[in-house]
């Protein structure tokens, strides 16, 4: 929660309106601070991975490629992004239905793998829901439209999920609504164009965009398409085990589903390759057939933006100018709980929270 503490500055210039800058901005404005923010898109979110997002909120499936820190930010982002979601002006799509993980035959030495490692975080990690190992009869209890086709699966319950895209309009609208915000589209900038004083601070929440001020900052590419597929029904967004990443279909509403994602060590934002297409398309296909049918929306790409040990961190790169980054493949999952160490950072200079979550501040 945030630290009911004055903020000891009364201006902020935010970078960056993706999702962190976003967020922040709107918690800054509520707690009375005149917000500046600068996007070098416009407000649609275009240069964002943010509007790529699947927006899963997945802490234990994502241990499979994520340590405990994370795991336990992600469960503070589970139990916090409702109450974040309420304030909001517009609503949003949550749901906490649990992960789906299935897998081909040809693929069991991996899921058996995938399964031990989430064990592993479920003993280390204390108020996870264990997993439940499924036959096929149970795949089909919990997602009838599966039906029998795989013979085993593991639920993750709890895990929940939201619509990045719906998430970042109320954002923009509940901003728009606070006489003390201003935005800027379509305006790039560094933290060296400002110069803040005694009583102002800035926040650089670009993202990849920061990497002129944070060198060892890197993207990784993700390409991931959007269907519509109204005959298809998924209640919780479904991974399959693949030797080289994770795919997913995630269901969003009104008939929408995104598949995803790819990973791969580039900062290439070129248009999505045939291969990752035609491998994405081929898993939602195996998963179920009525993706037959549906009609592609959208393939996109965009980059992650990561820090050499994957995890993100908050540092102040010179009295005043803090900056948050590196939220990689998880930062929707995490975003509540960098939000809430940012609040108390700025406020206090020290946090409680990032010592719980062996959070990176500087
Ligand atoms: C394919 C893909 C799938 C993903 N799936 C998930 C998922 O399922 N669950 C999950 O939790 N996370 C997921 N993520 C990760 C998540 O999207 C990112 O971690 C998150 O968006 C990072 O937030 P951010 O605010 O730091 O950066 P961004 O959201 O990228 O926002 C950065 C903003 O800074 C702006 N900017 C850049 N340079 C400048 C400049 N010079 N001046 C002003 N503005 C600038 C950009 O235009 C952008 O709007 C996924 C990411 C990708 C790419």
């Amino acid at each position: 929660m945030n630290s009911p503490e004055a903020l000891p500055f009364d201006a902020a210039t935010v970078l960056g309106a993706g999702l962190m800058g976003r967020l922040l901005a709107l918690t800054l404005a509520r707690r009375g601070c005149q917000v500046s923010l600068h996007d070098a898109g416009g407000q649609e979110a275009d240069g964002a991975a943010a509007r790529v997002a699947a927006a899963m909120l997945a802490p234990l499936a994502e241990s499979a490629v994520a340590p405990a820190s994370v795991v336990r930010m992600g469960q503070y982002g589970l139990d916090r992004w409702p109450e974040l979601l309420e304030s909001l002006a517009q609503p949003v799509f949550f749901q906490r239905e649990g992960t789906l993980v299935l897998w081909h035959r040809q693929d069991a030495p991996e899921a058996a793998r995938f399964a031990g490692v989430l064990a592993r975080t479920v003993s280390e990690v204390p108020g996870l829901p264990a997993m439940q190992r499924l036959d096929a009869a149970g795949v089909d209890a919990i997602e009838p439209a599966i039906g029998k086709r795989f013979a085993q699966g593991l639920l993750l319950p709890g895990e929940g999920q939201l619509d990045n895209r719906q998430l970042l309009a109320a954002l923009l609208t509940s901003l728009q609504a606070l006489p003390n915000v201003r935005m800027h589209w379509h305006s790039a900038r560094a933290p060296g164009d400002f110069e803040p004083g005694e009583s102002e601070r800035i926040i650089d929440c670009r993202g990849l965009g920061a990497k002129p001020q944070w060198s060892n900052l890197r993207g990784v590419r993700g390409e991931v398409i959007r269907v519509h597929a109204p005959e298809v029904s998924l209640r919780r967004p479904t991974r399959l085990v693949h030797p080289r990443y994770p795919l997913y279909i995630a269901p969003k509403p009104d008939g929408v589903f995104v598949i995803g994602a790819t990973e791969i060590e580039s900062e290439d934002m070129s248009p999505a390759s045939v291969r990752s297409t035609l491998e994405l398309l081929s898993a939602a296909y195996s998963v179920h057939s009525g993706f037959a049918e549906a009609r592609i929306l959208e393939i996109s790409t965009q980059c992650r933006p990561t820090l050499p040990d994957n995890l993100p961190a908050i540092r102040w790169l010179a009295p005043r100018v803090m900056q948050v980054n590196g939220l990689y493949r998880h930062g929707f999952l995490i975003a509540p709980a960098m939000l809430d160490t940012t609040i108390e950072l700025l406020t206090a200079n020290t946090s409680a929270l990032a010592s719980s979550f062996a959070l990176a501040t500087e």
